[in-house]
């Protein structure tokens, strides 16, 4: 039997692996809704390889190029903030949330309303919604499934277990591109230096993140609302090798971990298959190729932002929307040339030391929160 799926975020890297993998099963999904921002000769493209019902792009200036790039075609072509929220509302068997950023997280929510199934690799909208997504997934009874690798990895070591039996759950980060370089080299790295993962193929956004060790901050914010345990009960440490994906420990000794070429197409079938599993091109883990696994600790002086994610995940309520708009905000000025690397934590901390936690208690107060620190962000990154 065929199943429904909408990929918000076709466009990108997780929405390019995901697609890659129903290609595979064509015959097996029917595609509701493909999304992007406005990037027009990509959806076109998949538009008309996949024959979704309707193609959505965010902004909407790029509304007539793209339907006169999908002119004949029998797909329905639509755009802006209401039209990707009303393709995320269709009701499906599965949503993949990709998209980069808060942007994404009122379709999410759309899709979550519906109380289908959400794989979630869009880190951002639960970093900034947290509790209120939390919520909604009860509360419309929706299935939260992560794929992003390393709370995929904890999801399936939590497999048949209790929560209330685990010891520590440990996130493994594998440092970035600048993992051994010094603060005086870090001052001066640029765009294309930071963008270049060692491991991983990924987004600009994500992979800037991962240099500054943003990322792992992101997931354990993550990862407090997907696996409730107590803060102090999540770990980071750093693995360069990216062949853990992460670990479970239990009070009883045992450590369960998930192991996996690093490819995003492992999390991603795991999320389409489930509960069951399917064939992936991977290539094959080679461990005595790989021959040797280290792991480090964490370096808090040359990579703050993880100490910062933790404090905002200490004071809850707002304040992991704003270190997440904060971030995105220094970033994209990080990207634009406008700002020094080790300047994005900075300007991050400097946004956070302004605001005193709030409890937002729904979509639109998380947006507005959002919107107000991406405004101040961009005052401190303007006058830089
Ligand atoms: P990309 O930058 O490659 O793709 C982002 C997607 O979101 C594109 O389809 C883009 O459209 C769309 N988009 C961008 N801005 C907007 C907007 N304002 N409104 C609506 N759509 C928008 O990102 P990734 O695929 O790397 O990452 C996607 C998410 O998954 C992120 O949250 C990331 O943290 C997470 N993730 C990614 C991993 C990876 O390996 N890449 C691993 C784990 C998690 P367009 O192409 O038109 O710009």
């Amino acid at each position: 039997m065929q199943r429904s799926i909408s990929i918000l975020g076709a466009t990108g890297s997780v929405g390019a692996s995901t697609l890659d993998l129903i290609g595979r099963e064509r015959d097996k999904w029917r595609i509701a809704a493909l999304t992007a921002n406005g990037n027009v000769t990509e959806l076109a493209r998949l538009a008309r390889e996949f024959q979704p019902e309707v193609v959505v792009l965010a902004n909407e200036a790029h509304l007539p190029e793209l339907r006169e790039a999908l002119a004949g075609c029998d797909v329905e072509v639509a755009a802006g903030a209401n039209a990707l929220a009303e393709a995320a509302s269709r009701p499906v068997d599965l949503t993949i949330a990709a998209i980069v950023g808060c942007a994404g997280l009122a379709p999410t929510m759309a899709a979550i309303e519906q109380g289908g199934t959400v794989a979630l690799a869009n880190k951002e909208a639960l970093v900034s919604a947290g509790d209120v997504m939390i919520a909604a997934v009860a509360r419309h009874g929706a299935t939260l499934l992560p794929i992003d690798s390393e709370h995929n990895a904890i999801f399936q070591c939590l497999a048949g277990n209790q929560l209330s039996q685990v010891r520590t759950i440990t996130l493994t980060a594998s440092g970035g591109p600048f993992r051994g370089w010094s603060l005086e080299r870090l001052e001066a790295a640029t765009p294309q230096q930071a963008v270049r993962h060692p491991n991983w193929d990924m987004g600009a956004k994500i992979s800037v993140d991962s240099a500054t060790m943003m990322n792992k901050g992101l997931e354990l914010i993550e990862a407090h609302h997907l696996f409730p345990v107590r803060l102090d009960q999540l770990d980071i440490i750093v693995h360069p090798q990216s062949v853990v994906h992460s670990m479970v420990e239990y009070r009883d000794g045992s450590t369960l971990a998930q192991l996996g070429p690093s490819d995003m197409r492992v999390p991603i079938a795991s999320a389409l298959a489930w509960p069951q599993r399917m064939d992936t091109p991977c290539k094959p883990l080679n461990l005595a190729q790989i021959g040797q696994l280290t792991f480090e600790e964490l370096d808090e002086v040359r990579f703050p932002a993880t100490r910062l994610a933790r404090q905002a995940a200490e004071a809850g309520g707002a304040i992991p929307a704003v270190l997440n708009a904060a971030n995105e905000v220094a970033v994209a000025a990080f990207l634009a040339g406008q700002i020094a690397f080790t300047r994005i934590a900075a300007h991050v901390e400097e946004v956070l030391s302004c605001y005193a936690p709030a409890n937002p208690l729904c979509l639109a107060d998380i947006l507005a929160v959002d919107e107000e620190a991406r405004k101040m962000a961009r005052g401190l990154t303007e006058s830089a």
